[in-house]
């Protein structure tokens, strides 16, 4: 099998598993956007996605994805910054992502607008909410109580538009009830901002329980690309 075939037959797969969870949640499968998260894979598996009808791309290190997406400027694909975001990277960021998923802190928020401005981009930033039990160590995302606050600091920054919010299931727990808790906060954002409709989660292992609680969009990386290896650092 050549890697075109692999990539096509675990998108055939993902696609119809995001069409099951709709269903069964009595969703509309189009509401829900497919994003392809390429980290540790090649800028030539991003091309064979991409004429697969893939459109959306994550990353989540600068380092990886600024090569990776100047590789592929050519291609008519729309790029998520996911990861964890160090506002020394901002400037490397906001030249080819249109969508950041982790904003968490305002520091960070002040960072992307003053850059969106300079390069005259629009980014949509997604505030990334943390799902993990109060006090547990490793955890990103805003706590719940901060976020109408930062929220709010998005939607008055020049450049940015607030698309919504984004979360990671906690870790070895189950995904179900966290994800109902996300879908509380995205409707405490929503009343006040309504057009901030993106609630960004679910990846391999959880988009089922993401999308039965109202994800519009889903990043998978290892149903799509298979098994990376682990990365130091
Ligand atoms: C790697 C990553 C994903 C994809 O995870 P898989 O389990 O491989 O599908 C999704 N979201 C974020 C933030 C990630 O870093």
């Amino acid at each position: 099998m050549t890697r075109e075939e692999e990539l096509a037959a675990n998108l055939r797969d993902v696609r119809e598993r995001v069409a099951l969870a709709c269903r069964q949640a009595g969703r509309d499968p189009g509401e829900v956007t497919l994003v392809a998260v390429t980290k540790t894979f090649p800028a030539s598996d991003v091309r064979l996605l991409s004429g697969l009808g893939v459109t959306d791309v994550g990353e989540n290190r600068d380092q990886e994805a600024a090569p990776k997406a100047a590789a592929c400027g050519d291609l008519p694909l729309v790029w998520h910054f996911v990861g964890a975001l160090q506002t020394n990277k901002v400037a490397s960021v906001v030249r080819y992502a249109k969508f950041v998923h982790s904003v968490d802190r305002p520091r960070l928020v002040e960072a992307i607008s003053r850059e969106a401005v300079k390069q005259g981009r629009e980014v949509t930033c997604l505030v990334q909410v943390s799902l993990d039990p109060p006090g547990s160590s490793g955890r990103s995302g805003v706590e719940p109580e901060d976020l109408l606050a930062l929220a709010d600091r998005i939607t008055t920054a020049p450049g940015l538009r607030l698309g919504g919010i984004m979360a990671v299931a906690p870790l070895g727990a189950d995904p179900a009830p966290a994800f109902e808790r996300l879908a509380g906060y995205a409707e405490k954002v929503r009343t006040v901002h309504s057009d901030a409709g993106i609630i960004s989660a679910g990846m391999s292992g959880d988009l089922k329980e993401a999308i039965a609680c109202g994800a519009t969009h889903v990043r998978i990386g290892t149903a799509l690309l298979g098994g990376r290896r682990a990365i130091v650092g």
